[in-house]
């Protein structure tokens, strides 16, 4: 299998790649895969990740609900009820942010449609990017979308985009500079950039270690904190003009991190964990589980 070694750090090109973490697979493989952090930025990415081409067999499981929609058991209910509270908060954020009530924006990695959905319904013009046939597939039945696929993020047009969201899909990206570069050409002038990203110096990141889930190797090829993501933005001309956390994103985390660890009434230990990531979200922000990154682009 062809895999992805990295020898000089994706954000400053530093080259001391010291290896800190060895997390497991715990959705489609059971495959080992080491983390490395950058000893001079300090940015986490997992190292020998397969390689684009070969990874799709690792997003593969019946588990992985943002591209299947399924609803059996109660976490798949609590995240569909999430959701949709969710997408009334992401929906007002893009408003509020762009001083808009309507625009052009684009989603990339937009899953199963239902947050383009929700902004054509608010009266925005919307494209929407999606690497999986089969999300494709139910955005079309479901909603009647035309989502592109991926390889549509080259042809589209070059500053013509208000907004631009990507919601839980940077940290998916091999071409992690190539995408920060195109987000810039993409938006207009005063365009905005929304990335919602995990952030693992989260509270729930720090308590579980290896075992915390939004690592989900070898999906999740990069892992942010909120300083790498703001020189991320800088490095490609963006001004990190917001920081939200999303304190839902604990409870969803812990529950599923108890059940890697095979640990008994994972419900309840998650939802105490989530709690205690929740209260110290709130006191600090930069604790939270995930984060909503809003970039200017730099005049
Ligand atoms: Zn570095």
């Amino acid at each position: 299998m062809k895999k992805i070694n990295i020898t000089t750090c994706p954000l400053c090109g530093g080259t001391q790649l010291e290896r800190t973490l060895t997390c497991v697979d715990h959705y489609a493989t059971g495959e080992m895969f080491h983390l490395c952090r950058c000893a001079r930025c300090g940015f986490l990415f997992t190292q020998d990740f397969p390689a684009e081409t070969e990874i799709g067999r690792y997003y593969e499981t019946p588990d992985y609900i943002s591209h299947t929609d399924t609803r059996r058991g109660a976490m798949n209910r609590i995240y569909h009820w999430v959701r949709t509270y969710m997408l009334g908060r992401k929906a007002r954020l893009v408003c509020r942010t762009s001083y808009r009530k309507e625009g052009r924006l684009l989603d990339i990695g937009t899953g199963t449609g239902y947050f383009p959905q929700a902004m054509l319904k608010r009266g925005w013009q919307v494209e929407a990017v999606e690497k999986s046939a089969q999300a494709r597939a139910f955005a079309k039945d479901h909603f009647g979308l035309e989502v592109k696929p991926e390889t549509a993020l080259a042809d589209l047009p070059a500053g013509s985009y208000d907004v631009i969201t990507m919601w839980h899909v940077m940290e998916h990206l091999e071409h992690l500079n190539e995408t920060w570069d195109r987000l810039n050409e993409l938006l207009t002038e005063r365009g905005l950039l929304i990335v919602a990203v995990p952030n693992c110096s989260s509270f729930d990141a720090r308590r579980y270690g290896a075992y915390w889930a939004a690592y989900d190797v070898p999906r999740h090829l990069w892992h942010f904190t909120p300083a790498t993501m703001q020189q991320f933005g800088s490095k490609h001309g963006f001004i990190l003009a917001e920081r939200h956390p999303m304190p839902f994103d604990a409870f969803y985390v812990s529950i599923l991190t108890e059940k890697h660890m095979r640990h008994s009434m994972t419900f309840l230990r998650g939802l105490l964990t989530g709690t205690l990531a929740w209260f110290s979200a709130l006191v600090k922000k930069e604790r939270s589980s995930s984060m909503i990154y809003v970039f200017r682009k730099k005049r």
